[in-house]
């Protein structure tokens, strides 16, 4: 399984007037959970530098984009999912036909209708846009920001994940529906690629997946070209570090631009042509007239 990530960018928390990356970073590190790290039989994940306003290091697992969650060097991850999973008992549940909804039992008051009515929005626009729905509930998992952090080791900037399931911090949505709202359209959107794609959306190139996920999702004000190489941004936006605003940018704006040009159901024939298998490039020329080297080697280079 694979991870997706959202990409909390330190323009959007800069937005509700939080600082740049650490939107919770007020809370001490607690101590104990520390030492508990410490004293673990997982080995210490090695650490790679975060854009320099954060000053701060993410472990490589929850790099930016797409990340091999079953590789051999991320058994930590799936330990702590199982581990996870084992304690869900103690969460509240909520589901629609549509959607499962778990919360991890924190006071969240009226969140979860809002929660579900958003999904939902989703599931209809991406859904009617796409003309497909996934065919069982979709998990969602929400947590306060210190348990998404601790459960997936996702780094600061990163809103939510996806891999397989849906998981989302969420503090409240009091005056931050914007937010949340983003990231679960993100992460639904992955969701819905996932279930198309099923085991062929390893071959999908990133920044279609990332692209669409932000086409459903973001409101950028503007647009860019190939700032980054759409081929430097296929397989993992990992080692981007400060750059992976630009691509996340990037990738929405190559996707923007095929669904101007084709429509979204050209999309939707790419993805299902992709499913069966076809691979990119033949299920790219059949959807978007052109080939996919094509595109890459022209697209945004005006
Ligand atoms: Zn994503």
């Amino acid at each position: 399984m694979s991870l997706f990530l959202y990409f909390r960018s330190p323009d959007r928390v800069k937005a509700r007037g939080e600082s740049p990356l650490r939107p919770h970073a007020a809370a001490p590190e607690n101590p104990q959970r520390e030492n508990s790290r410490s004293d673990s039989a997982e080995p210490p994940l090695p650490k790679l530098p975060l854009p320099k306003e954060a000053e701060e290091y993410v472990p490589p697992e929850a790099g930016r984009g797409l990340v091999p969650g079953d590789a051999p060097e991320f058994p930590a991850l799936s330990d702590r999912l199982v581990k996870e999973r084992s304690a869900r008992q103690d969460f509240i549940e909520e589901s629609t036909l549509h959607f499962k909804v778990v919360f991890d039992g924190y006071e969240h008051g009226g969140i979860s209708r809002k929660i579900l009515g958003i999904l939902e929005d989703a599931y209809k626009q991406v859904g009617n846009d796409l003309d497909y729905y996934p065919d069982g509930p979709v998990t969602v998992v929400l947590y306060t920001e210190e348990d998404f952090r601790d459960t997936t080791r996702a780094p600061e900037w990163a809103g939510g994940l996806y891999d397989g399931t849906i998981r989302v911090p969420v503090k409240g949505v009091e005056g931050g529906e914007e937010e949340v709202r983003r990231v679960l359209f993100h992460e639904y959107v992955h969701a819905v690629v996932h279930s198309i794609l099923g085991s062929t959306v390893r071959s999908l190139p990133l920044w279609i997946n990332e692209g669409l996920a932000e086409y459903y999702s973001a409101r950028y004000a503007r647009r860019t070209g190939q700032s980054i190489p759409l081929s430097s941004l296929e397989g993992s936006f990992d080692r981007l570090q400060e750059k992976a605003d630009i691509a996340y940018l990037v990738s929405y704006s190559a996707v923007a631009s095929l669904m101007d040009t084709y429509r979204a159901y050209r999309m939707r024939d790419f993805l299902f042509s992709c499913a069966k298998g076809h691979g990119v490039n033949k299920a790219f020329t059949e959807s978007f007239s052109m080939t996919y080297n094509e595109f890459v080697a022209t697209w945004g280079k005006d």
